[in-house]
């Protein structure tokens, strides 16, 4: 179904499409606090979002329908590299991204290892970019080293919702590991919304983008976040960062 993230954009412009066969998730890092895939199903559905991984037989063969090209956001509502998470359903994934070569497709997650590994074992298809989730300090090596590790074409880092200031640990990362690391194809930088939300200080964006961007790094500045939600808002201190690299 479409999709209202602004980081999921079509060729032409127009909405993207997230695609959901599985949905279910558990709770990884700091980050998974306001999880708003659980808010989401939560909200339309009876049942607790932890509680397992539910399959939608009905909705894998979706993205064969699209006709025109499309980028879609493959487990929105789950994390595919979750340890509950059936081999079976990853490559069965992988096999309907293979078969839509046309069709951009988008995987993030906060469990990074297991990806890497597959990638190891089963190149991943040129139209699959993959990413990770760097929400503070605490995660940012080893998710970023995984995704190093991980074979893939095209690779991002969403830093949302971010929660500290990591942009010095990121400059000490690619100074350490300059021997080795490929520098990322995209990032996404956003704060957190909903009830209860964590504030994101304007000043670790700032600090952020100008290492990201001394890096040639393309950056898309989604949004502040806050609730209710009057600072959400595509601008950075008047400028929109609006870099959507995966179809060049
Ligand atoms: S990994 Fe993603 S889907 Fe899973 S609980 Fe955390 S935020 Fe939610």
């Amino acid at each position: 179904m479409p999709t209202n993230i602004s980081w999921v954009t079509n060729l032409d412009g127009t909405h993207g499409e997230s695609w959901n066969p599985l949905v279910g998730c558990e709770k990884e890092s700091a980050g998974c606090k306001l999880c708003y895939a659980k808010t989401v199903y939560e909200r339309f559905n009876k049942g607790k979002f932890h509680h397992g991984i539910r399959l939608y037989e009905n909705r894998w063969i979706t993205p064969n329908k699209w006709k025109k090209p499309r980028a879609i956001f493959t487990g929105s509502m789950t994390d595919w590299f979750q340890p509950g998470m059936e081999k079976g359903h990853i490559h069965r994934m992988l096999n309907t991204v293979e078969n839509n070569p046309k069709h951009q497709f988008l995987l993030l997650t906060k469990r990074p290892y297991r990806m890497s590994r597959l990638s190891w074992k089963r190149p991943f298809p040129e139209n699959l970019a993959t990413g990770v989730t760097v929400e503070n300090n605490e995660v940012l090596e080893e998710r970023l080293f995984q995704l190093e590790l991980t074979r893939s074409e095209f690779k991002f880092i969403s830093f949302e919702p971010l929660l500290e200031d990591v942009s010095q640990q990121l400059e000490k990362y690619f100074t350490d590991y300059e021997w080795l690391v490929n520098i990322p194809n995209w990032a996404i930088i956003g704060g957190e919304s909903g009830q209860g939300c964590r504030p994101m200080n304007p000043q670790w964006v700032a600090n952020l983008i100008n290492i990201l961007e001394s890096h040639s790094i393309p950056v898309f500045f989604k949004q502040y976040g806050g609730f209710p939600d009057p600072r959400v808002t595509r601008e950075f201190q008047g400028k929109t960062y609006n870099a959507i690299p995966y179809w060049d």
